[in-house]
């Protein structure tokens, strides 16, 4: 596959190259530092000197995945703030996941409150989003099919309010935005979450979906929980959310620190995370319908999250091109989790074929007959 020279987007992706074979996102890289390390500390401050009346210093966004456990550790062990991980569970969670989320909040002497999404996750929502997604192949479905997962940051401001304490913190790393070409108008720096951004894009999600909606009216009768999962709670930054709690502040802990992979894998190592034995890489390990996702994004954009990824820690000098070409190569695909994911939601195999290459088509073969 044929990609650009500095990063490993692939040349025929939706993002645009140069005569030299550069894409358009290395060519006006600006970096994608949001805030000063520095600045943490006067965070850090104020979160010590508003401890709660129950004694805890934070609530933390805990997915059970790899930063947010990394997070975690850090909070609680670097930092020694008392906090309260709130764990979302869908269909879509490896029992590895939360057994990990248990194991990690008794490692670190931190209260779990588990929260079961699956009542507002339904399959049934899922598997609608992603056959309208076979029908039309129109991107916005594939986002909406993992729509409802975004209900959790109620829940995460509500334990907040519960708890009495008025900060909150989020794993969100920033090497993973996606420039997925032309729909990303993100501004770099703070400014990409700040209100007046954040206003402006409540306002175009909202004509986004209504253009949706309007072209296919079967989405009304979701209309309450696509209004609540996209525009309420679509992050912890939503007008919404701002409105609904302003003594409550969110924030991207990684946004101020460091993101480092070999602390990361210590302390997996120290606090006994256990990756899904369906998962070829650590990466995004907490959520199955990731897999299914990242085929149809490939397929919507011409490259994935693991593209992006890596072509962000190119960028950032975390990792040479060679290993993120490398490591591409290991860490796109996994059959098994593909295929288990297509039996969660009871789809036939045979319908999503077209979205593997001839390398992923062979290890779906090979790994039916082990
Ligand atoms: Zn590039």
């Amino acid at each position: 596959m044929d990609t650009c020279t500095k990063c490993i987007i692939p040349s025929d992706s939706r993002v645009s190259f140069d005569n030299e074979g550069v894409c358009g996102i290395c060519r006006d890289y600006d970096s994608l530092r949001i805030h000063r390390k520095e600045n943490f500390d006067g965070l850090l401050g104020e979160i010590r000197s508003a401890r709660g009346s129950h004694g805890y210093d934070c609530v933390a966004a805990f997915s059970g995945g790899r930063d947010s456990t990394y997070m975690l550790y850090r909070l609680t062990r670097l930092h020694g703030l008392k906090c309260v991980a709130v764990f979302g569970r869908t269909f879509f969670t490896p029992p590895e996941i939360l057994e990990s989320a248990r194991r990690t909040c008794a490692f670190l002497d931190t209260p779990l409150v588990e929260i079961d999404l699956g009542k507002t996750y339904s399959k049934e929502f899922c598997r609608s989003m992603i056959r309208s997604w076979l029908r039309k192949k129109h991107p916005l479905f594939a986002s909406l099919a993992c729509c409802p997962c975004k209900l959790i940051n109620r829940h995460i401001f509500h334990t907040a309010r519960e708890y009495d304490v008025r900060f909150i913190a989020y794993g969100g790393n920033r090497l993973e935005h996606f420039h997925a070409a032309a729909s990303d108008t993100s501004p770099g720096g703070s400014e990409r979450f700040s209100p007046r951004h954040m206003m402006r894009d409540m306002w175009r999600t909202v004509l986004k979906g209504t253009a949706l909606t309007f072209n296919n009216p079967e989405l009304l009768r979701h209309l309450s929980l696509l209004v609540q999962a996209s525009v309420l709670y679509r992050n912890q930054y939503t007008p919404y959310l701002r409105l609904r709690y302003p003594g409550l502040r969110a924030f991207d802990y990684f946004h101020y620190a460091e993101w480092n992979e070999s602390e990361l894998a210590r302390i997996l190592g120290e606090v006994g995370w256990g990756m899904p034995a369906s998962c070829v890489t650590s990466w995004r390990a907490d959520c199955e319908l990731e897999e299914l996702k990242n085929l149809m994004y490939h397929y919507d954009l011409g490259m994935n999250h693991v593209d992006a990824f890596y072509s962000n820690m190119i960028r950032e000098k975390a990792i040479s091109r060679e290993e993120a070409l490398n490591r591409r190569e290991r860490e796109s695909f996994s059959p098994a989790r593909f295929r288990h994911v297509l039996r969660i939601l009871e789809f036939e195999e045979s319908e999503f074929r077209f979205l593997l290459d001839d390398r992923a088509r062979a290890a779906v073969n090979s790994s039916r007959r082990t």
